[in-house]
C-alpha cells in the first residue's frame, strides 16, 4: 500500500486536525500525528541511517523481512517500521463524520461473512476491546480471500501472518485518552463514525488483486 522508503517523512494528514470532531478531538489528532507518529518515523530513520542495504525497502518489505536483517536491529525495525505502517494506515482510513456504511464489494463481503453490518461492528468492537494493553484490531483478507477480524499487540502488523490489511483501529491509550479517558468502548463507537468506507473498499480491491 505504501511505496515510500528511507528517508521516511511525516506527510500531513489528508484532512484537518479537527475534521473528526466531535468523535475524535483535535488535540488527540495533533499529538497522535505530530508527536507519536513523528517519533516512530524519527526512530526508524535513525536505525536505517547506518544500514544503506535497507534504505530502498518499503515499510512492508522491512516488516516482513525482519527475520533476515541483522539481529541487533530486528526489534527496533519491527517496532518502528510497524509503528509507522500502523499509524499511516490508521490515519488514511478516517474521514470527517459522514454516517456512511460499507459500500461496493466490501458491503457484499461483510454481509457474506458476518451477516450484516451491525454484527460486524459488534465483533470488531469485541476484538478491539480484547486487546490487552496496547495494540490494534484489524479487518484483513487472508490468503484464501476471506474476510477476517484479528488483533495485534504493540506495533505488530498482520503482514507477517500473510494477511492483507484493509482497516485498523489503534487502541493504544494515546489514541483516545484525552477525550474518552479510560473508556475504550466509547472511543470504538465514536471511531466507527469517522471510518472512510470508500478507502476501505479500495483496500479490499487491492488485497484481492494480490
Ligand atoms: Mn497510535
Amino acid at each position: 500500500m505504501f511505496s515510500e522508503h528511507y528517508k521516511f517523512e511525516n506527510k500531513p494528514l489528508p484532512y484537518a486536525y479537527n475534521a473528526l470532531e466531535p468523535y475524535i478531538d483535535e488535540k488527540t489528532m495533533r499529538l497522535h500525528h505530530d508527536k507519536h507518529l513523528q517519533t516512530y518515523i524519527d526512530n526508524l530513520n535513525n536505525v536505517l541511517k547506518d544500514h544503506p542495504e535497507l534504505q530502498n525497502m518499503t515499510l512492508e518489505q522491512l516488516i516482513v523481512n525482519v527475520p533476515r536483517i541483522p539481529e541487533s536491529i530486528q526489534v527496533p525495525i519491527r517496532n518502528n517500521a510497524g509503528g509507522v505502517y500502523n499509524h499511516q494506515f490508521y490515519f488514511a482510513n478516517l474521514i470527517n463524520p459522514s454516517n456512511k456504511e460499507p459500500i461496493g464489494q466490501l458491503a457484499t463481503y461483510i454481509k457474506k461473512t458476518f451477516g450484516d453490518f451491525e454484527i460486524f461492528k459488534q465483533q470488531f468492537k469485541k476484538a478491539a476491546l480484547s486487546v490487552f494493553g496496547s495494540g490494534y484490531a484489524w479487518l484483513v483478507i487472508d490468503r484464501n480471500g476471506l474476510l477476517k477480524i484479528t488483533a495485534t499487540p504493540n506495533q505488530d502488523t498482520p503482514l507477517t501472518q500473510n494477511l492483507c490489511p484493509i482497516l485498523n483501529i489503534d487502541v493504544w491509550e494515546h489514541a483516545y485518552y484525552l477525550k474518552h479517558f479510560n473508556v475504550r468502548a466509547d472511543y470504538i463507537d465514536d471511531w466507527f463514525q469517522v471510518v472512510n468506507w470508500e478507502n476501505v473498499n479500495d483496500n479490499l480491491t487491492e488485497c484481492l488483486q494480490l
